[in-house]
């Protein structure tokens, strides 16, 4: 069985840094984290045993810091945060400050502004935080959804499938041809990287491996974009989640992650994979053909 790891995969330079952050913050003194800093249960449990605090709104942090995640907030957010008498550390991403700016140049310049992304998402929540008016759309229903507007500025949430995207500018494009429609391509580079890299892995692979936390949008988008070119698509968060039954007759196991998930999850996944590849080629003949499928 070959193991094909992504040319790119798991931990970005931007949750990287803001994790590096809260830990020089968190030694400095107490600290709480608004929202979660990455959506990975790994490294959560390791911010809550050196007493990083979370929580998901400013009302309800109880430290003299608070920390801005690597998806960021508003400037109202901010504001408000400020007026509490609360010292801010920010750890927005670079690339997600950009999508700010592309936001903020788009409101400025008259367009009704249109997110692709997930609602909820907080990313999404600091890029329409400062906006009176906006719409966001993540399927083909949501475009069939929106109101006509002269001026329409589009811009996408950080970790969205490029391709996805792509497709929904089209439709709005289509559904609006009289519409001055203006597109700000804010995916950033990581995520493209990542998933290019996801599908030239998942082409060549038997069975795929995707490692992330389940409320990881990037580790879902992953996931589905695996699933277009391979028929055996497994997300698993840790290696205790890894079945031997995924791996019947397979000959190439691909192996990629999300855009939070550390180097050692990864690593340990993979061993594990190779522990269970032992295990069958150490299985009498016969035994291992009926556990491979055979
Ligand atoms: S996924 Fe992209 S935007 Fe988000 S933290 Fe990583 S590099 Fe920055």
């Amino acid at each position: 069985m070959h193991i094909l790891r992504a040319a790119h995969l798991g931990m970005c330079f931007g949750v990287r840094d803001a994790i590096a952050l809260a830990l020089e913050h968190a030694d400095a003194g107490p600290l709480t984290i608004l929202g979660d800093l990455v959506h990975n249960p790994t490294v959560l449990s390791a911010l809550e045993a050196i007493s990083i605090a979370v929580a998901q709104d400013v009302a309800h942090v109880k430290t003299p810091t608070l920390m801005v995640t690597a998806h960021g907030t508003s400037e109202r957010t901010l504001a408000r945060t400020r007026a509490l008498g609360l010292t801010v550390v920010e750890a927005t991403c670079p690339l997600v400050r950009v999508a700010h700016r592309a936001v903020a140049a788009l409101a400025h310049d008259g367009y009704h502004v249109v997110i692709i992304g997930q609602r909820d998402h907080v990313e999404v929540r600091g890029l329409t935080g400062d906006l009176d008016r906006f719409d966001v759309v993540l399927d083909d229903a949501d475009v069939l959804a929106l109101e006509e507007h002269p001026r329409l500025g589009v811009a996408a949430q950080t970790t969205q499938a490029i391709e996805k995207v792509r497709h929904v500018v089209d439709l709005i494009r289509r559904r609006f041809p009289q519409s001055d429609m203006r597109f700000l391509d804010t995916v950033c580079k990581p995520t493209k990287d990542r998933q290019s890299a996801a599908v030239k892995m998942a082409r060549q692979a038997d069975v795929v491996i995707v490692v992330g936390g389940r409320s990881s949008n990037n580790t879902r988008e992953l996931v589905s974009t695996c699933a277009r070119y391979c028929a055996r698509v497994h997300q698993v968060q840790t290696d205790a989640d890894i079945r031997a039954e995924w791996f019947n007759a397979a000959k190439v196991v691909g192996l990629t992650a999300g855009t939070s998930t550390p180097d050692d999850v990864i690593d340990r996944v993979e061993a594990r994979i190779r522990q269970v590849e032992a295990q069958i080629e150490a299985m009498p003949r016969s035994v291992a053909a009926v556990a491979e499928g055979l």
